[in-house]
């Protein structure tokens, strides 16, 4: 048995043995974290348990009709005396943006780099390329069936986490599980048109802004992109219509990574980074208090940009200096 088998059998018997749970996330949520807490969810209502879900932030639009999300509360306090609380996709518990959540049994259920093991149970792989990946083993090890509800949240999980199969996390793993979601009933092309093809026209004059100021760096490798308040307010777009924008200029062969500063009325600034193959922008995210995928990483400070700029992208070329002597 390895180690993972035996954290999976603690968690699977927490679970059984106790009957109210609550479940969370991270904030702001991505594809992965609904698709794990609500295929955990569906998994524990088969289990015949009590559950409530509960996030910090609504998601964004393109998630709304699939399936349970009516079911997500959204507070950042909550008062629970809850049996358990199964905390998906956080590295550490602060990551929820949720308070009141620390005196129960927490089960920590993660695949990020640098895990805090905040949990009465913690279960950790980094090399799942999704949290869904291990939410799909659990609801396995519960001996509950793969329902097409439940395997339509794994595939959303997976689907998104891995940048539509773009990412280096990706195994045979992966595709094991995306073929059983497959035979379970999902439709890849239908999910593939839900959460990628779902622009509102607003979205589409964004995406026009934000490439149109974009800066290229690097000789052409890295790209930079900007956004505040009021290109939002131009495009009749809120900060949830930024998702997947920052994948765009990927899409340009000589691109190998990408920062997008979204800059908040109060001088906060969101950094999100993306890039290709062995690019790792985690390492720069941690540099930062931040954190993610070698691919996919990010984090927050406190403005002002000026200050924060000419450093993080020394760092960001010299991690592009770094991943393409690995080039495959
Ligand atoms: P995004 O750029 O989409 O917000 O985040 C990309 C990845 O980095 C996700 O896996 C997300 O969980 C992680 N990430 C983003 N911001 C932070 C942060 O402030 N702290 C940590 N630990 N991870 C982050
Ligand atoms: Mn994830």
């Amino acid at each position: 048995m390895t180690n993972d088998d035996f954290v999976i059998h603690q968690i699977r018997d927490e679970i059984l043995q106790r009957r109210r749970f609550l479940l969370t996330s991270h904030a702001r949520p991505d594809g992965d974290s609904i698709g794990s807490q609500l295929a955990m969810a569906f998994a524990l209502d088969a289990l015949g348990k009590e559950v409530r879900i509960v996030n910090a932030d609504a998601a964004p639009d393109h998630y709304q009709g699939f399936p349970g999300m009516h079911r997500i509360e959204i507070t950042t306090e909550v008062d629970t005396d809850a049996d358990a609380v199964i905390v998906m996709e956080c590295s550490d518990l602060s990551r929820t943006g949720i308070t009141g959540l620390d005196s129960r049994f927490i089960i920590n259920i993660d695949h990020h780099a640098g895990n805090r093991l905040y949990g009465a149970l913690n279960w950790y792989d980094e090399t799942a390329a999704a949290c869904g990946e291990m939410v799909f083993d659990l609801i396995r090890a519960l001996g509950v069936p793969l329902t097409e509800q439940i395997a339509t949240h794994i595939y959303l999980a997976i689907l998104t986490d891995t940048g539509a199969f773009h990412h280096s996390n990706i195994t045979p793993r992966t595709f094991d599980i995306c073929r059983q979601t497959v035979e379970a009933g999902v439709n890849p092309a239908a999910m593939a048109r839900r959460v990628f093809d779902s622009n509102s026209f607003g979205k589409l004059k964004l995406i026009g802004a934000v490439l149109d100021s974009m800066v290229l760096l690097d000789e052409g490798r890295l790209a930079v992109l900007y956004l505040d308040d009021e290109m939002l307010q131009l495009c009749g777009c809120t900060h949830n219509d930024t998702e997947g924008l920052i994948n765009l200029p990927l899409t340009a062969r000589e691109i190998q990574a990408v920062v997008f500063f979204k800059i908040a009325p109060g001088g906060v600034v969101r950094v999100s980074m993306r890039s290709k193959y062995d690019v790792d922008v985690r390492q720069v995210a941690a540099q930062y208090g931040g954190g993610g995928h070698k691919n996919a990483a990010g984090f927050t400070v406190d403005g002002p940009l000026d200050e924060l700029r000419p450093r993080l992208i020394e760092r960001l070329v010299m991690a592009i200096g770094e991943g393409l002597l690995t080039r495959p």
